[in-house]
Order: structure tokens, then sequence, then C-alpha cells
């Protein structure tokens, strides 16, 4: 009996220590890339990018220093100055595109149609072909949305989703990472979501395996309208239903926020956007993709859409760590395993509640799986356990199906998530099962 209590906790600490020197591996080597953010650089671009004076979609495109043409060139010219530096890996292109003019735009545009174009820089990942999709808007706006002659610095909205773009370029093109990752400088957000909804179509249309989608647009300022302040929260927008894919998207990004970048906090926010607004994660969840918004924690809306929207309304510190928190959820994500997928959650003669779930990688990259757990009327999982793989006999067991057995755990209950973890240490997303969809 003693031997056996002795080899139960020698195993246990041997598994504990495991789990623990793989999340410090881990922690290390996303603060090696976190460190790498220069708070200048985020300054010197936003400063660049608002040169521009006018970045209205329908402004200027012919011009070398002035307008949404040359505000994209310099864009696409950094990311391929950025590829030069790196080794040439990215793919850096420009996604032009078409779009068919309303009334009210074509007054403005002089023409039936016209040719838009998305910036996009993708670091292709070594070994799998699923995705992470990172965008922010280059267009911007002052009081009229089809002004295009005022000044429309647009620093912040959404110059600062834009530069953190070129940022997280700049730190992980020199990465070798497992997953893809597209970083998405969209246009015109200002007008309709144009440029994101064309991205959602091709992705949806050329079925990319995206897992998920981050919309950065408003990600420098601090401080409201009303004076509050707080420099320590950023807003994760996410849609209902409780176990969407958006929503499971946004708790796993809240994980790896908690877990590995300490400095700020995501404020959870369960709704698509704010009331009224919209944002270049919606198109994406529109054709069945997870998505979320990241925007700041108060809005000054006299700012927003003005020629008040300078760098010196943009608290660079609190950017810098914006930018920290989607390097540590990109790192993290593109070294992840794919999420298994539930076929069926059922009840044996004994009660037990019993996930069957698919492996979604071969089971010698796995060290097992998470359940995650919580009552229906609870937003957040309040238990986890971890189910180690069974010892591998076929080294390729991708597409098997497992069962998991839960005491004590009636369905109707609950909600159950479940995520990989692989050798590493990194987990993938949870996902989860409703018997009602
Ligand atoms: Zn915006």
């Amino acid at each position: 009996m003693k031997y056996k209590v002795l080899l139960i906790i020698t195993f246990l600490l041997a598994f504990y220590s495991t789990i623990w020197s793989q999340n410090y591996v881990i922690r290390k080597k996303i603060q090696s890339l976190t460190d790498q953010v220069s708070t200048l650089r985020l300054k010197t671009d936003i400063d660049k990018l608002v040169g521009f004076y006018n970045r209205n979609t329908f402004s200027d495109t012919v011009s070398e220093n002035k307008g949404i043409g040359a505000a994209r060139r310099w864009l696409y010219s950094e990311f391929v100055k950025i590829n030069n530096a790196s080794g040439g890996r990215m793919k850096v292109y420009y996604d032009n595109f078409y779009k068919k003019l309303s009334e009210r735009f074509k007054n403005v545009a002089n023409e039936d149609s016209i040719k838009l174009v998305n910036v996009i820089a993708v670091i292709p990942g070594t070994s799998s072909e699923r995705v992470l999709i990172i965008n922010g808007h280059y267009d911007s706006r002052t009081y009229s949305g089809t002004d295009t002659e005022s000044f429309a610095p647009g620093a912040n909205d959404d110059g600062s989703g834009t530069i953190a773009l070129l940022e997280l370029a700049r730190i992980l093109s020199r990465e070798r990472f497992k997953n893809t990752i597209m970083l998405a400088a969209l246009i015109a957000e200002e007008q309709g979501l144009w440029g994101a909804a064309h991205l959602a179509e091709q992705a949806k249309n050329t079925k990319m395996k995206v897992e998920g989608v981050i919309a950065n647009d408003m990600i420098g300022n601090i401080t409201g309208g009303d004076g509050k302040s707080d420099n320590t929260i950023l807003r994760c927008f996410s849609p209902d239903p409780i176990d969407s894919p958006s929503r499971n998207f946004a708790l796993y990004v809240n994980k790896i926020s908690d877990e590995y970048f300490p400095l700020l906090k995501l404020k959870m926010i369960f709704r698509l956007d704010r009331f009224g607004r919209g944002g270049d994660h919606l198109p994406f969840i529109r054709q069945g993709f997870a998505g979320i918004r990241l925007t700041e924690p108060y809005e000054n809306y006299k700012i927003q859409h003005s020629s008040d929207d300078t760098p010196d309304n943009i608290s660079f510190e609190y950017f810098t760590r914006t930018t920290q928190l989607n390097l540590t959820v990109a790192s993290y994500w593109a070294n992840s395993p794919e999420t298994p997928e539930i076929v069926s959650i059922t009840r044996d003669p004994d009660y037990k509640t019993i996930l069957k779930f698919t492996c979604p990688e071969p089971q010698i990259n796995l060290q097992g799986f998470q359940v995650y757990i919580r009552e229906t009327d609870s937003e957040y999982w309040t238990e986890s356990i971890f189910f180690p793989t069974p010892k591998a006999t076929i080294e390729n067991t991708k597409g098997k199906v497992y069962n998991i057995a839960l005491q004590n755990r009636d369905r109707d209950y609950y909600i159950f998530g479940l995520a990989s973890v692989n050798k590493e240490g990194y987990e993938s997303i949870a996902s989860t099962y409703n018997a009602d969809r």
C-alpha cells in the first residue's frame, strides 16, 4: 500500500513538474518575442501613416504622399522590407477586388464601381494549413464618411490596428511556426466592412482553414470622452451564443492572455460589438468563422472620425502592450495543435457522461486532452480535467475515435469543452458540442 501511494505521488510530481517546466519554456519564448516590440517604432510608423493626410477609401490613389493609394503602397513596401530582412518566407500581396457602388457612393467616386485593395502578409506555417487572421483597417475618415480632402489622421482608428500588423510581421516573420498567420491591412471598413467582407468570402470559397480572426480596431487610446481612463484593460467582443465558435475562441484568447501576458487584462464583452457599431470581425463570423474584436477600454466620440484623431491622443505605452498581447496570442496559437471534434455526448448505463471525439492529430504529437466544464448558466469554464493520451500503439492515429468518461457530470447540466495538448505543452482552441444544433 505504502509503495502504491509513493508511486502515485512520484507519478503526479513528475507529471506536474513536466507541465510546470513546459509552461516555463513557453512563457520564456513568448517573453523573448514581446520584449522585441518597439514603442519608438510604433510611434514612427503611426506618424508616417498619419502623414498621408486623408485615407478615405475614395481618396487619392495616384499621389506619392497623400491619400489611400500612397498609404497602401507604403504598407506594402514595409511588409516587403520586413520580409527581405527576415529571410523571405512571408508572402506579401495586394488583394485587389472591385466593388459595385450604391447611388450615394457613385457620386463620390464618379464611377459605378471602385477598385479596392487589401494589403496582406502571410507567415506560412511549417506543417499545417490552419490560419489565424489578424486584421486592422488602414482607411480613415473624418466627420463625413465621403470627405476625401480634409485632414483625417485616423491615428487610433485604425492606424493603431494597422501599425500593430507591421510590428507583428517584423517579429513573427523571423520565427518558425507550425501554423500560418495572416496579417491583413483592410480597406473600406468605414464604408461598410468591404475589405473584410471580400477577404472573408475568399477564405470561405477557397476553404481556408481559418481557426480564428482578431480584428484590432482602436487599440491605442485609454481615455474616454467622459474622462474615464484605464491603461490596464482591453475590451474583447465576442457574439452569443455562449458556446459559439467565436465565444470559444474569445475564451481561448483570454486564457492565453491571462497566463502569458498579465500586463494587460482582457475585459470580456459578450456581445458582437458596441451598440449600433460594426467591425472587421463581423464578415468573418457571417461566413462561419470564429471572430473577435479587440478595442480600447473607453472611447472618445469627439476624437473618433475627426481631425483630432492624432498621435498625441494615443498612449504609446498602452499601444505597446496591446501589440504585445496580439503577439502573445499569435505566437502561442501558431504552435498549437488542432482542435479535437466532439462527435457525441451520451450517458452510459452507470450514469457517466461519455464524450466521444476524433483525435485531430497523430497521437504521437499529443500528450493528452483537456476537458473543460461549466454549468449551462455560467459564462466561463469553472473546471478542467486533463486526460493523458493512451499509450500509442500505432504511430498515426489521426482520426481515431476516443471516449472520455466523466463521473457525476450529468450532461444536461453542463457545457463541455475539449482541447488537445501537444507534446510541447501548447493547447488547442476548445471545441464544444451543442445538442440543439
Ligand atoms: Zn475603426
